[in-house]
């Protein structure tokens, strides 16, 4: 008996240490579960067997707290969540599942945080024992499931909005091209003057509201990622020219001087969206136009080359105007957003120009750049790295001029065109002086070619040098004037020019190359063309 009884204390030592053993490791384990451990008693109090140290942490409350029944798990539960939890808790125990459960869990400083529990029900002989569960802290992983959730809404619901407005600019459109066009026709038939003004607005008006709708429907576009470029070769200097007229008649009108200033041998036939780099440059310019009350406006088009066939194109837009505060900067980047509510008082405008062309950069991986001063003026530039080409000679052809003289009172617009007589090897001065300048040129013979600004100079003396050069037909004068100036060339002279300000470069190599080969009459656009045979050229035209 005592040899027995020995013999079963023995194993129920041994099964008892083995037990603490155990009971020591699940304890080790259980506390490096990143997440609150517990084991209750499945009775009415679900008595507290084991709970692990980041129990506490995860509710606030301490292990005694729960031990003691000052507080229990499902008092934590956030209201709204509670009875659907406990139903599927007890739910998975009846049928003697696991359960997993996600509800909030209000902490004891109050904060809400999200978890999700995952439990089972121990069952002894058939008999549901205790209970066990981890409760893992997921507030994070919710916040990034809600956010993801929010910015898809948000982005479908964008897209169908960018896709309405689409479609909407796109049905308005066609009606208002119908009034452009009949008002414009209508211009031309016999009507009364009055009627001519009325008829005016009708189209001017609605030549306006075109503008708008096509800024949103490139707005849009852009925002329903449905916006690709072209990318075909095409004239740097074409595009500039294009850019520059459109806005020179509004420019002139408030007596602005545009310049452009392209650098002498940059490869000028370019692979880009032509009708998107336009749309660029012209923004830019006619904001430039539009917040400069005097001074001047300049484009600035500078190159360097990347590689073979590769350049690195900067445009650079910079008036005298009103500037723009360093804080508002970001600001006037946004759609329908401008520098202050002041500006659409003084100005109008929709403030979608500037949102537009730095989108449109972005797609050429590009964006713009602003420098401005309050009341100094501004500069707005960007970079594009395109494919590039030399484009033609930049030689006069069969040039007999020897010395050009220009009259300009503009010191930057002397020096641009001192570059481009440089660029084209023919030797030029520039003077900015009005006094006695007809009898400077009367005696200046070996100046053949005269350039004058006529905004400088006036009508009367623009006469008398006229009056002097139509005397040698030897010797050459272009009058620059402004697309709103009162003079009215006279075509009786052939050697008397009229070049419409800013002078470009290649408006200048034509109207040169005109003079030295008068049986040209044609604009000399690419040497090719000239040696074509004009016969040989059919046209077919196809037009619904
Ligand atoms: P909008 O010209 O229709 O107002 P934009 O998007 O083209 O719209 O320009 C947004 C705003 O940026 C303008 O309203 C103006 O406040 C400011 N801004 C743009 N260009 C200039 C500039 N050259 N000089 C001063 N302010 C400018």
């Amino acid at each position: 008996t005592l040899a027995n009884n020995i013999a079963t204390s023995i194993i129920r030592i041994k099964n008892k240490k083995a037990l603490q053993e155990s009971e020591e490791k699940f304890k080790l384990l259980a506390n490096n579960i990143p997440g609150g451990v517990y084991l209750v008693k499945f009775d009415k109090k679900r008595t507290k067997v084991f709970l692990n140290n980041e129990f506490e942490k995860l509710t606030g409350y301490s292990k005694e707290d729960f031990f003691s029944e000052r507080v229990r798990l499902h008092q934590l539960y956030h209201p709204d969540d509670k009875a659907k939890a406990l139903q599927e808790i007890d739910k998975a125990i009846k049928e003697k599942k696991s359960f997993l459960v996600t509800s909030r869990l209000i902490k004891k400083d109050g904060t809400e945080i999200w978890i999700e529990e995952h439990g089972e029900a121990i069952i002894v002989n058939d008999v549901v024992e205790y209970l066990e569960g981890v409760l893992i802290d997921i507030t994070e992983r919710k916040k990034a499931e809600e956010a993801i959730l929010a910015r898809e809404l948000a982005e479908t619901s964008n897209k169908a909005k960018s896709e309405f407005l689409a479609n909407m600019s796109h049905e308005i459109r066609t009606p208002l091209n119908g009034i452009i066009g009949f008002s414009k026709l209508l211009l031309n038939t016999r009507i009364t003057e009055v009627q001519k003004q009325y008829l005016q607005t009708v189209n001017q008006s609605a030549e306006s509201l075109l503008d708008v709708v096509n800024d949103i429907l490139d707005l849009s576009k852009i925002e329903a990622g449905k916006l690709s470029l072209e990318n075909s070769k095409t004239s740097l200097h074409t595009i500039i020219n294009q850019s520059v007229d459109m806005v020179k008649f509004t420019a002139h009108q408030k007596n602005i001087e545009l310049i452009v200033n392209v650098q002498e041998h940059i490869e000028c036939n370019i692979w880009t969206d032509e009708v998107r780099l336009r749309q660029i440059l012209q923004n830019l310019l006619s904001n430039a136009v539009k917040f400069t009350l005097k001074g001047q406006i300049e484009l600035n088009i500078t190159a360097s080359k990347v590689r073979e066939s590769k350049s690195k194109i900067r445009f650079e837009v910079k008036d005298t105007g009103i500037g723009i505060k360093p804080e508002n900067k970001g600001k006037i980047l946004e759609a329908f957003s401008q520098e202050d509510s002041s500006t659409t008082r003084n100005f109008g405008g929709t403030g979608l120009g500037l949102s537009i062309t730095n989108s449109l950069l972005k797609l050429m991986y590009s964006q713009l750049e602003i420098n401005s001063e309050v009341k100094k003026g501004s500069s707005f530039s960007f970079e594009i790295e395109l494919k590039t080409e030399p484009c033609g000679n930049k030689n006069i052809l069969n040039n007999k001029l020897k010395r050009a003289l220009v009259v300009e009172d503009n010191p930057l617009v002397c020096e641009v065109i001192e570059r481009m007589f440089r660029s084209l090897n023919l030797p030029c001065k520039t003077i900015s002086t009005k006094t006695d300048l007809p009898s400077i040129i009367t005696n200046e013979e070996e100046y053949d070619l005269i350039l004058i600004d006529y905004e400088f100079l006036n009508k009367k003396v623009t006469h008398e040098i006229i009056d002097v050069v139509s005397q040698n037909q030897h010797r050459h004068l272009i009058i620059m004037q402004n697309s709103t100036s009162d003079f009215i060339s006279n075509k009786s002279f052939k050697n008397i020019h009229n070049v419409i300000k800013p002078l470009k470069i290649n408006v200048l190599q034509n109207y040169l190359n005109k003079i030295n080969n008068p049986f040209l009459d044609n604009e000399i656009v690419d040497l090719t063309l000239v040696n074509n045979d004009k016969n040989k050229i059919k046209i077919l035209i196809v037009e619904d």
